[in-house]
């Protein structure tokens, strides 16, 4: 299994591959050897993204079937059942990192600061479940000038979320904190640009 930081590497050159408009061959040709992969898989990181239609992880790395070991949750949070199956990868597969994928412009998290702003009572008790995560992480943001900033109020919020949630599966799990202090698993945020399709790290 390749280091925390040859996983990195290879998902910034995925990323820019994505960018340019081109595939590498090995995502391709993986997609053709698809019966390779029954036997096991090996998957070089664990990617907890959010459900945004337009944030596909393996598209925007330009990774192939077996690289990507993936979860999605509107508005990448970590709930049990999120830091579950990290657990699972990071223990089964032996997955030396993981990467919370936020974006610009999410929904969820507009969703969260427009909960904040006009509180409902119309909200299904599971939507709200999502926007609950969010809404500690972005209420102290709305005791700072930001309140008086819709564009920058949102960018913070989504910067702060995903930190959050990197922070949440570090600190939310024994077994994971246990591997990180070991230095066998690094969890790492990344912002997603819809405008430039760029994935930046947050290192
Ligand atoms: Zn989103």
């Amino acid at each position: 299994m390749i280091t925390a930081n040859e996983a990195i590497k290879r998902l910034k050159k995925g990323n820019q591959r994505f960018v340019s408009g081109v595939r590498s061959i090995d995502t391709i040709v993986k997609q053709i050897q698809r019966a390779d992969f029954v036997e096991g898989q090996e998957p070089f990181a664990i990617v907890l993204g959010c459900s945004d239609s337009r944030v596909p992880a393996e598209i925007i790395f330009d990774q192939g079937l077996g690289d990507l070991f993936v979860i999605r949750v509107a508005g990448n949070i970590v709930a049990p059942s999120q830091v579950g199956s990290v657990e699972f990868a990071a223990d089964r597969f032996g997955t030396p990192l993981v990467v919370v994928l936020g974006h610009s412009v999410c929904g969820a998290v507009m969703a969260t600061i427009d909960e904040l702003e006009r509180p409902s009572e119309e909200k299904s008790s599971n939507v709200l479940s999502i926007v609950n995560r969010i809404r500690p992480t972005v209420e102290p943001l709305f005791e700072t000038e930001l309140r008086n900033d819709p564009d920058r109020l949102l960018e913070s919020a989504i910067h702060a979320n995903i930190l959050a949630s990197t922070n949440h599966l570090m600190h939310g799990s024994q077994m994971l904190e246990h591997l990180v202090q070991q230095g066998n698993l690094r969890i790492v945020g990344a912002e997603y640009s819809l405008e430039t399709g760029v994935v930046t790290f947050f290192e």
